[in-house]
């Protein structure tokens, strides 16, 4: 065997292991790649670099971001007394889509899932309950996947809050129980968001 060809099913294997992407997809990929302009190919292996040297957590929200603060929490304009509690960075990328939502965002980055050993401790709960502790927030508005773990999730989250004079809602039952905000469209999250109930 060539190392040529060494290359090619090195590719293929990688690409095969991302989610979603089977070995007949990772071929179709590989060949794509050899075909289109060297600079072309190139630029995907520089975004997949960048992606991975330049991005961070925001320390504040815990959003995707490539300076300290994400661009929602660097906003003025932001309503800073609203608070909305998400699992991942893309919730929050479908509640902005919306367009319905103004406040500020907490990423959880999970949910508590104890039969997947996902304990309180592995999330960004600690920073949460500080923010609470010393933001200025009138509202903390659950936005955890309607899923029995994500339930779970903001039931353990207003416990620990309760101690705050905070309001706690959640987003209204608009999506379906066990629908993920990711593929929710946006008139059915900005429902959610309008009819969110207190919890
Ligand atoms: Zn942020």
């Amino acid at each position: 065997m060539s190392s040529h060809a060494g290359a090619v099913s090195q590719l293929v294997d990688r690409l095969s292991q991302l989610p979603g992407i089977g070995r007949k997809s990772a071929e179709r990929l590989a060949f794509h790649l050899l075909r289109v302009r060297e600079d072309e190919a190139l630029a995907l292996s520089d975004a997949i670099r960048r992606v991975r040297t330049d991005v961070r957590y925001c320390a504040a929200c815990f959003n995707l971001s490539e300076k300290e603060l994400c661009q929602i929490c660097a906003d003025p304009n932001r309503d800073a007394a609203r608070l909305c509690v998400v699992e991942q960075p893309r919730d929050l990328l479908s509640l902005e889509a919306s367009g319905a939502y103004k406040g500020l965002y907490h990423v959880l980055l999970g949910r508590i899932a104890p039969l997947d050993g996902v304990t309180p401790d592995q999330l960004t709960i600690d920073a949460l309950v500080e923010r609470v502790r010393t933001g200025k927030f009138s509202e903390i508005i659950m936005a955890t996947n309607p899923t029995v773990e994500g339930d779970g999730t903001s039931l353990y989250l207003s416990n620990q809050l309760s101690e705050f004079p905070v309001e706690i809602t959640r987003l209204a039952r608009g999506i379906t129980a066990g629908s993920v905000l990711e593929y929710a469209n946006r008139e059915i999250i900005a429902d959610a968001l309008t009819g969110r109930q207190k919890l």
